[in-house]
């Protein structure tokens, strides 16, 4: 079994020499347990902070294990009487081709019906990214058809669910991406009204210039994944009563500090900010699940994937993805 640990916390920027790959027999399965064979890793920003182990929302991945992360895999051998060897299932198997799950555990292994949806959006669209685009939106945001609302990295997994969802209710939804290549994506794929590209505008005035064109009845809601200029620019542009959900600062995640510029804004708009974690809210979880298997089987969100080959490319497709290399869901394929 091909394993990466976490073998130091970086400082500053993460490289690659914070990563280690090793070789280990899988153990014998114990009743109650079941043996999966991974098909994809995927390969999420929070990975980043978890490396960490200054104080979050979560604890720190401990130093010598196998990365934390979510897997989709077939079930090889099972002890458990729900699952057969051959079952789709998701789970937090990690950065290994093989786990061996106490099944029986909550949350530890779902079964997947791959008829309509192909296994790897188990980890994107119609998993958890997409659960965390509705959760803002839907929660948070809750747009009024005829609304505008704006997003950061809009054509990752998050941000290409999240203007899905905004679509089929109604808004006019502007994407924040990174380079030409993004952008043109966002509106001819992806059903993005506009896009800007926050490479050609790198600091707030130019940003804020380039929402005001986008955007001309403001903005009504925005979905934070970056941070730093881009939210600056945001709220100079926002309408009175404008809801912010604050999912990610992924501009920050190596260290980098992410002053907001004119916090009083949010008090001059009446605006509502509120960060969340999609994790504790598992009571959306069955209705949003719908809801983007929905828009799946209907065509409607097809996003792009960037697929890594073989685990052992892992660390460099995860340290590429905090820099923007990736162009839709990241994983890794590992059969
Ligand atoms: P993405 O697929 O969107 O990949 C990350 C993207 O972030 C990159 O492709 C890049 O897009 C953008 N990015 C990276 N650095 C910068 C930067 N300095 N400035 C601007 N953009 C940058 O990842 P996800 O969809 O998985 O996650 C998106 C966000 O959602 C992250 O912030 C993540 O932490 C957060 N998240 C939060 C959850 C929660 O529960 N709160 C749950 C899941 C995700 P581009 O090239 O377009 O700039």
């Amino acid at each position: 079994n091909q394993q990466i640990l976490l073998a130091s916390r970086p400082q500053g920027e993460a490289t690659a020499e914070n990563f280690r790959f090793v070789t280990t027999d899988t153990p014998a399965l114990q009743d109650g347990q079941v043996l999966v064979r991974h098909h994809y890793l995927s390969l999420d920003p929070y990975m980043r902070g978890r490396m960490n182990d200054s104080k979050s929302y979560a604890a720190s991945q401990p130093l010598d294990e196998v990365m934390i992360g979510g897997t989709v895999g077939e079930v090889a051998e099972s002890r458990h009487p729900d699952y057969q060897p051959g079952d789709k299932v998701v789970g937090m198997g990690g950065w290994q081709e093989w786990s061996v799950v106490d099944a029986g555990q909550p949350g530890a292994l779902r079964k997947v019906d791959t008829t309509h949806v192909p296994l790897s959006y188990y980890l994107g669209a119609v998993g958890m990214p997409g659960v965390t685009a509705w959760y803002g939106l839907v929660k948070i945001i809750d747009p009024k058809p005829g609304q505008t609302v704006t997003v950061s990295a809009a054509t990752g997994a998050v941000g290409s669910a999240f203007v899905a969802l905004a679509k089929a209710r109604g808004c006019r939804v502007v994407g924040i991406a990174g380079g030409p290549e993004k952008c043109r994506y966002a509106t001819e794929e992806l059903g993005y009204d506009e896009c800007i590209d926050h490479r050609q505008h790198t600091d707030l005035k130019s940003m804020a210039a380039a929402l005001k064109a986008a955007c001309p009845d403001g903005i009504d809601g925005h979905f934070e994944n970056v941070g730093g200029h881009i939210l600056d620019a945001v709220l100079l542009r926002a309408n009175a009563f404008a809801r912010v959900a604050l999912c990610g600062m992924i501009a920050g995640y190596d260290g980098q500090p992410l002053p907001l510029q004119n916090p009083a804004l949010i008090l001059i708009n009446r605006m509502r900010v509120e960060g969340f974690i999609v994790s504790e809210h598992m009571e959306v979880w069955g209705e949003a699940l719908k809801e983007l298997g929905g828009l799946v089987a209907q065509g409607k969100l097809r996003p792009r994937e960037s697929v890594a080959e073989g685990l052992a490319a892992a660390p460099e497709a995860f340290l590429g993805m905090l820099r923007g290399k990736n162009f839709g869901k990241q994983l890794v394929k590992l059969i």
